[in-house]
């Protein structure tokens, strides 16, 4: 039986995130009109599909993961966007959290480094009529995406050695940027903030990303 992704999308928004604090009503709205099943590799109307609503990372193929809905929220919310903001994402992965970015603000480019999952979330964005604002771009997103910088907001989805120094060069001023940094397979979430040339963080979470590959992250 296809299960009722609606209840399923409500249910996750209202036990995965709301109650665990997560306040942004754009964020919360975002996340129960984006279908999250979409996502994921696989036939169309499949029921296995409901894993995309688990609290839990989901594997996407290519050793990679979506991440946890709520770790998806939470970044999406540090980043207080308003809807003018142009935004890089780094990591597409199967393009979820990108069709998050593109609910909350004017402009997304994702990077994504594997040609595989560039194009399932070129694919996926498509179908899903999200990709009005979204552009996927394969390459070293550690590196950024010059063409369009200054980013008013970053988002990294893979989880680094230190923040990466073009990534702070390509952030707006002011401007918000939410990263994992740490070892290979534990991180803390930090969320930097530039202001007036001067660069802070805060730690919002403890967090497992996968790792960032390319030339300012693992390699
Ligand atoms: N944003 C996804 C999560 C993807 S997992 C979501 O919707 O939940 C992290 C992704 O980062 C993987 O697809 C991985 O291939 C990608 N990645 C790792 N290093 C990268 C790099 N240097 N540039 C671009 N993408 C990278």
């Amino acid at each position: 039986m296809i299960p009722d992704w609606v209840a399923e999308r409500s249910a996750m928004v209202e036990t995965q995130l709301r109650r665990r604090g997560v306040r942004d009503e754009r964020v919360l709205r975002a996340m129960l009109e984006i279908p999250r099943e979409e996502f994921l590799p696989g036939a169309e109307g499949d029921p296995s599909r409901v894993m995309a609503y688990q609290d839990e990372p989901v594997s996407i193929g290519c050793g990679q993961t979506m991440s946890q809905p709520y770790i998806t929220a939470l970044m999406a919310e540090s980043l207080e966007l308003a809807g003018t903001e142009t935004v890089l994402e780094v990591g597409a992965g199967c393009g979820y959290h990108a069709a998050v970015l593109g609910a909350l603000a004017a402009r997304v480019v994702t990077i994504e480094i594997i040609p595989t999952l560039a194009k399932l979330a070129r694919e996926n964005l498509h179908r899903t009529r999200r990709d009005g604002n979204i552009q996927v771009v394969l390459g070293d997103g550690s590196l950024g995406h010059a063409e369009l910088a200054p980013y008013d907001a970053i988002s990294v989805a893979a989880g680094a050695p230190e923040i990466p120094a073009t990534l702070l060069e390509q952030l707006n001023d002011p401007g918000l940027l939410v990263i994992p940094v740490g070892e290979r397979w534990d991180q803390e979430l930090r969320v930097v903030s530039k202001r007036h040339g001067r660069i802070d963080y805060r730690v919002a979470t403890l967090c497992r990303f996968v790792p960032l590959r390319g030339g300012e992250g693992w390699g």
